[in-house]
């Protein structure tokens, strides 16, 4: 039996991530951040205490992801930058003294893919010379490293974010690939109900079944829209339809 889903378009998912980049120092970091985002379609950029922001070296790496600088919102702490956030994932360049829940970019991304139909997400960046905090680290839910040569672990942070946003962007698509967005809303139950009605309205009108003796017609109708999985438009055009029907018959 064929019932259509509700269907999600998977770019628009990506308008649930945010990258929060904690302490930046340099500015050129936070432009080819911005740019590194928007190539993978994610832009929203949150920082918390950047040593200097608004700043021309920013903007002149970012290249054409100059929007998504002049969107950026500024924090005093990643507490404010995270609070509205369902699900908050901090970097780690190293393994930490606490152990917590540490994934690969992959299984992040995957986790980021299942979370954002539904929850805001955060992807949170470190300093460049001491990465996050522990305090910092302790409002996360997960951590995620990227398996790096251990002799030398820290990627610079611009493409450490390039490498998180694109396994987010790849798995949400993938999450999401067999099912096409769908451009319309799906009828409520309300509405289909005030459909099927019409319908019967119009079929007595023009003594289209007996009504003493309907038999199993009704319920054949009802089934049929029921399993159709109507959309509200499909929905007003066969009302549309009813109605002028009905007014012809006047
Ligand atoms: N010396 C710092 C490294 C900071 S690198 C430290 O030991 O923590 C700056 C930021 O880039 C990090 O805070 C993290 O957000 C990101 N980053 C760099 N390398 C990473 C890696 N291998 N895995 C995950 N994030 C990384």
């Amino acid at each position: 039996m064929f019932m259509a889903k509700k269907k999600v378009n998977p770019l628009k998912l990506l308008s649930s991530v945010k990258v929060v980049l904690v302490g930046t120092t340099h500015p050129g970091n936070i432009g080819a951040t911005a740019r590194a985002m928007k190539n993978m379609g994610i832009l929203n950029l949150a920082l918390v205490n950047p040593k200097e922001f608004p700043s021309d070296e920013a903007i002149y790496r970012s290249k054409s992801a100059k929007d998504v600088l002049e969107k950026a919102k500024v924090y005093k702490n990643l507490h404010d930058a995270v609070s509205d956030c369902e699900l908050v994932i901090g970097t780690s360049a190293r393994g930490r003294k606490v152990p917590w829940p540490v994934l690969s970019p992959k299984e992040s991304a995957n986790e980021v893919a299942i979370h954002s139909l539904n929850n805001k997400v955060a992807i949170v960046f470190g300093r460049e010379d001491r990465g996050l905090t522990n305090t910092e680290l302790g409002l996360c839910n997960l951590h995620v490293h990227i398996p790096s040569d251990p002799e030398y672990s820290s990627l610079n942070l611009s493409q450490a974010v390039q490498i998180l946003v694109y396994e987010i962007r790849v798995a949400i698509i993938e999450d999401h690939k067999d099912q096409d967005y769908w451009d319309v809303e799906l009828a409520t139950n309300e509405q289909t109900e005030h459909l099927i009605n019409h319908m019967d309205e119009l079929m007595k009108e023009i003594e289209f079944y007996d009504i003493e003796n309907p038999r199993k017609l009704l319920l054949r109708v009802r089934r049929f829209f029921k399993r159709s999985g109507i959309d509200v438009m499909e929905t007003n055009i066969f009302r549309g339809l009813f109605a002028a029907i009905q007014k012809k018959l006047k």
